[in-house]
């Protein structure tokens, strides 16, 4: 089977690559990656045995050449990141809710499976903890709203057309290929490229907002396992484990993996950024109950020796 990974350049897109691509995995036979280099890099896919179309998914004859003879599609091209959905909101529309009509549109046609990344973003300002998946939405950002867009459209054509889909909210994903050094840098790598430079770790707020941090080869797993079996479903499902850090206590854990104290400065908090994210993971142990989630100890120190080889070999 053909594979389309949209924004498979970008920090998860690689990893899922990499993944999909080491040969252990019986009945996937090609990997095409659409990504417009928007915030992706190809040199996330060095080594990687995948043909890659640059160009983006808004526009058809792109999407066309990409999506040729697919018979699964993994949509994670995305304009993500709150802060960059308030300082431009329409651009985060198009790409997040037009941007995955169109692969619908695509996986409509093929008679594809579909997978797409919504986000825990979408419970917002909702307080309940840990988050099940039947609780109410309440974005908070524009990126959220389009997120919830992006689950919403997915399930409604498994309705309408009788598709194979499954929305994933992921949580707090962090790994290698993770970009760092730009403003709308996710926590993890933006602690781990500060502690390594010797720069003090900048907090917004007090450091006692929580996360339900994933690593992203846990992510890639499931995912695999999801083409492979071609799951489906019609409700949305958190892909994440039910573990909780608050942003004190990741820096804890990253002194531990660094081996020497780091030193702090805080900033006010930000527009838009949820107080705390925990995921209930009935749903996903019901769907991929073989799934063991890497813990959190060893996926930093996992991150924090890729980081250390791309600053040496830069
Ligand atoms: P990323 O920025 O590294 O990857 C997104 C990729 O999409 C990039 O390679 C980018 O160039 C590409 N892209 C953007 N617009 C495109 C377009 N119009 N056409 C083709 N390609 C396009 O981000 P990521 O962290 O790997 O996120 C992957 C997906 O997971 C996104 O949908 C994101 O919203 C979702 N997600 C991520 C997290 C996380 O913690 N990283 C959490 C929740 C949801």
């Amino acid at each position: 089977m053909r594979v389309l990974v949209t924004g498979g350049a970008g920090f998860i897109g690689s990893n899922l690559c990499r993944r999909l691509t080491a040969g252990d995995l019986a009945g996937i036979d090609e990997v095409v990656v659409l990504d417009d280099l928007s915030t992706g890099f190809v040199d996330n896919l060095d080594g990687v045995d995948v043909e890659i179309v640059e160009g983006s998914f808004l526009d058809p004859d792109a999407l066309e050449r990409a999506g040729r003879d697919v018979g699964a599609i993994v949509h994670l091209g995305a304009r993500p990141s709150v802060p960059r959905s308030i300082a431009d909101p329409v651009a985060s529309h198009l790409a997040n809710a037009s941007g995955t009509v169109a692969v619908l549109e695509l996986a409509r046609q093929q008679d594809a499976h579909v997978i797409v990344a919504s986000s825990s973003s979408v419970y917002g300002a909702t307080e309940t903890l840990p988050k099940t998946e039947d609780l109410p939405t309440r974005p908070m950002s524009p990126y959220a709203a389009s997120k919830l867009a992006t689950e919403s459209y997915t399930n409604a054509y498994a309705h309408s057309y009788g598709m194979d889909t499954l929305a994933f909210r992921f949580f707090n994903v962090f790994g290698p290929y993770q970009a760092a050094g730009h403003a709308y840098a996710a926590v993890v790598p933006a602690f781990v490229d500060a502690a390594l430079a010797g720069r003090p770790l900048t907090i917004h707020g007090d450091g006692t907002q929580s996360r339900d941090f994933t690593y992203v080869d846990t992510i890639t797993e499931v995912i695999a396992d999801a083409i492979a079996r071609r799951v489906g479903s019609l409700d949305p499902v958190n892909l994440a484990f039910g573990s909780r850090t608050d942003l004190l206590g990741l820096i804890g854990e990253l002194e531990g993996v660094l081996g020497h104290p780091v030193e702090l400065e805080h900033e006010p908090s930000r527009v838009g950024d949820v107080p705390h994210s925990q995921a209930d993971g009935t749903a996903l142990r019901a769907l991929f109950p073989d799934v063991q989630p890497v813990e959190l100890t060893e996926g930093l120190t996992a991150t924090v020796e890729w980081m250390r080889s791309t600053t040496a070999s830069a």
